[in-house]
């Protein structure tokens, strides 16, 4: 494969050891962005290369908005830092508030993390600490599913499905997985499929095996983002919800790429019409510009903790960040939700999603195309790769894509969009045409 050698080469590249990264394939044909502006990255050679990741679903407001960078550079110059624990910013309640008021139901209390796995750890902690307090400190499972990911913590790779991240390391914490919902009778649905919704239902048999005063959360992505795009079946999380009600298991949405207008919706919660107990955040959350997370949860568990918290100068749940609501991560979020907002970014998602859709399904029937999910402005696409390579072709097909000026994701067996909010129809077509075009080059077909 011919790959433009980086400007920046022969910069040394023998320290830096990167995540999630193939680093001897890196090393030997390194990606270097240099800029951002927009929907486009910019690499080492001034080329504009279309963002169809929003970063990693992170930048849905488009890259460098000279409002966050101002709201995190007049942050500074005031309030650097001030110590999480025991002191309070305004800016941290601040921003509470408006997430506890954008939250669905009574889902209004938020604790801050710096990232999605902290978040995952953080639920899951808060769903164990509230059993606790209940009287009943034996629910402690947490059941996730399969192809589900939460990060790459102890807890993310507990709870969380995807094989090729759990295999490394020996035990873990003892976790159970639902099945996932990519079911071969869904395939080319659009939007989300019809078929499934019993899958649910092995919630069951889990309580039958471990009964339900041994289990203290279901935590599911309401549309599985990194295992590519599976949007769960109609009625599918309705069903969990009430599942998880009847056996008092606490329901965990993980929110990290769905929340602030992924699904054309503030949250996969109103999408799916579920209100989970808890609701993870991250990524969108600030743009992407400044790391931050955060759980948002229903009232009933900060007062079970809280209450329980005994002696008013104990601290009730002894958990908690050096950086949680950090000024800076505050006056970033704070900024981003002002441009969702002003901007009716979730409204034009919503609006030009069914276009999105009708782009990414006209691919149907091209090479190496066995399956297109979508959902707001996310799409996933399963590739027919070689015998044994799953993962292959994909990247290939990332690799000539990025040559023509256009960053998709490869993960396993799939290619993933997620295009920025602020994705322009005509940036739609160019992406689709690129990809057709991609995809028949690598079939050695004509045009
Ligand atoms: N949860 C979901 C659904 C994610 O997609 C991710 C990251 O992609 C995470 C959690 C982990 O977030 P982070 O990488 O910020 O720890």
């Amino acid at each position: 494969m011919t790959q433009r050698a980086s400007q920046l080469s022969p910069q040394p590249m023998d320290a830096l050891w990167m995540p999630y990264t193939a680093n001897r394939q890196f090393k030997s044909a390194p990606r270097m962005i240099t800029g951002a502006q927009g929907n486009y990255l910019i690499d080492d050679s001034g080329r504009k290369i279309f963002d169809g990741l929003s970063g990693l679903w992170t930048c849905g407001a488009g890259h460098n908005r000279p409002e966050i960078t101002e709201a995190v550079a007049k942050q500074l110059a005031t309030l650097d830092y001030a110590p999480a624990f025991q002191y309070g910013h305004n800016l941290a309640f601040e921003l509470a508030e408006r997430l506890a008021a954008m939250a669905p139901s009574d889902i209004n209390k938020v604790f801050f993390t710096n990232s999605g796995s902290e978040a995952a750890d953080t639920a899951t902690k808060m769903a164990r600490a509230y059993w606790r307090q209940q009287g009943q400190p034996t629910k402690t499972r947490i059941i996730g599913r399969a192809k589900g990911y939460h990060g790459a913590s102890w807890g993310g790779i507990s709870f969380g499905g995807i094989g090729a991240n759990r295999k490394m390391w020996g035990p873990a914490m003892e976790s159970d997985h639902l099945s996932h919902t990519l079911l071969p009778q869904n395939a080319f649905s659009e939007g989300i499929p019809a078929q499934g919704a019993n899958l649910a239902d092995e919630l069951i048999e889990m309580v039958a095996l471990h009964d339900a005063s041994n289990i203290a959360a279901v935590i599911v992505e309401p549309m599985s983002g990194s295992a590519g795009v599976i949007v769960p079946p109609a009625g599918y999380l309705k069903r969990l919800r009430q599942l998880c009600d009847e056996h008092d298991i606490l329901l965990i949405f993980d929110e990290v790429i769905t929340g602030f207008g992924r699904t054309g919706d503030l949250f996969g919660a109103n999408t799916f019409d579920v209100v989970p107990d808890m609701i993870n955040v991250a990524k969108q959350l600030t743009n992407g510009a400044i790391p931050m997370g955060a759980v948002l949860t229903r009232q009933f568990i900060y007062d079970t903790v809280v209450d329980a918290g005994g002696a008013p100068y104990n601290i009730e749940l002894p958990h908690g960040y050096t950086y949680s609501g950090h000024p800076v991560a505050c006056a970033a979020a704070m900024a981003s939700l002002d441009i969702l907002e002003q901007e009716k970014l979730v409204a034009r998602v919503a609006e030009l999603s069914p276009y999105f859709e009708q782009g990414v399904h006209s691919l149907k029937g091209m090479p190496f195309i066995n399956d297109i999910r979508n959902l707001g402005f996310a799409a996933g696409f399963t590739i027919e790769s070689y015998p044994g390579e799953p993962a292959r072709r994909p990247f290939e097909l990332a690799m000539k894509l990025l040559e023509k000026g256009f960053y998709v994701r490869y993960g396993g067996d799939t290619l993933q969009l997620g295009i920025p909010f602020t994705t322009e129809k005509s940036e739609i077509d160019a992406l689709i045409n690129a990809m057709q075009d991609t995809l028949m080059d690598a079939h050695g077909m004509k045009k």
